[in-house]
């Protein structure tokens, strides 16, 4: 019995099946698919309703991937025992596939900043929030990238964090983190949920140094920091010291609309 799991970009090049919530066929069947890279419109999968064959090698249906429905990736045992190709013959046609795991070494917000041997992992700018907040400076740790977390304005990307921070005590080895390619900075920067919940409420200016446009802990954070008896009353528009660059580099926050 294989292990029901979500299909991202770990399933390139292999087979998975996906309840899709209105196919395009009237039998109770799912999805089966074979999972590559289209150099145009990103990870899809391309197959037909599992009861007929002759979707494998003439697929009836393109799914573009990630999409959020139940779905799992086939086991090599499984995919042998439904009569499927190790790779459908069609694949030729959109040209060389990366290795069998692994989008997001291909996508230019990231390209250039793997480790050259190990082609999943990269450095990550880490922290605790705002050093003027917590009395904790940034830290660059190894990430090893799993995935894209989809549904943001911008990238954010998953990973797992090899090694352990020396001092940071809101992240440890071993968990799983979310990271954005921000403008400015050097390094993928390490993003909380409750950081891009916010995001878009906000606009930071960009550091006049480093062109940074993005803040440790949400805005609504980093004002009841500056303001603590204000609450709801604090001030819109704030300024706040580059997370990159430090003082005297500094960054004006605004909420959008205040
Ligand atoms: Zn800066």
């Amino acid at each position: 019995m294989t292990k029901p799991t979500s299909v991202d970009g770990a399933a390139l090049l292999r087979w998975v099946e996906l309840q899709l919530p209105e196919p395009p066929w009237t039998e109770a069947e799912p999805f089966v698919g074979f999972v590559y890279l289209d150099p145009q419109a990103g990870l899809s999968a391309k197959g037909g309703r599992t009861g007929d064959q002759t979707h494998i090698e003439r697929p009836a249906l393109t799914v573009r991937l990630p999409i959020g429905v139940p779905g799992r990736v086939l086991g090599e045992e499984e995919a042998l025992t439904r009569g499927l190709p190790t790779t459908p013959a069609w694949l030729s046609f959109y040209g060389p596939q990366p290795p069998a795991h692994g989008p997001w070494r291909v996508d230019p917000h990231l390209r250039g900043k793997f480790h050259p041997q190990y082609p999943d992992d990269l450095q990550v700018l880490v922290h605790d929030g705002e050093p003027r907040r917590t009395g904790k400076r940034t830290e660059l740790c190894w990430v090893r990238v799993t995935g894209e977390d989809r549904g943001h304005a911008t990238p954010v990307y998953v990973g797992e964090l090899l090694s352990q921070p020396h001092a940071l005590v809101t992240v440890k080895a071993g968990e799983r983190l979310r990271f954005i390619a921000a403008t400015g900075c050097r390094y993928p920067l390490y993003v909380t949920e409750a950081y891009l919940d916010e995001r878009a409420g906000w606009d930071i200016g960009a550091c006049p140094s480093c062109g940074l446009t993005e803040t440790l802990d949400p805005p609504s954070v980093m004002a009841a920091t500056r303001f603590p008896d204000l609450g709801e009353a604090a001030p819109v528009t704030f300024t706040a010291h580059c997370a990159q660059c430090g003082p005297p580099h500094a960054q004006v926050v605004q909420r959008r609309g205040g």
